[in-house]
């Protein structure tokens, strides 16, 4: 009896919890994306390519395959 009126409070803290885990997990997982939302300026074009998508060649960052090889 005193088990079955306990459970649901056992429960709502366990979600509660697991709630507050995912958010905080979400927050870091946000800035984390933040830090790396660098834009790189293209030495060839002059265009603004995202750090994720650059081409390096020779220490230089390039938007694209094209403007490296030129
Ligand atoms: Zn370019």
């Amino acid at each position: 009896m005193i088990l079955k009126l306990i459970m649901p409070f056992i429960f709502f803290s366990l979600i509660s919890a697991l709630r507050k885990y995912v958010q905080s997990g979400l927050s870091k997982h946000n800035i984390r994306q933040r830090k790396g939302e660098n834009m790189i300026l293209c030495q060839k074009c002059g265009t603004y390519v995202h750090e994720s998508i650059i081409h390096k060649k020779s220490g230089r960052k390039f938007c694209s395959k094209r403007c490296s090889n030129l």
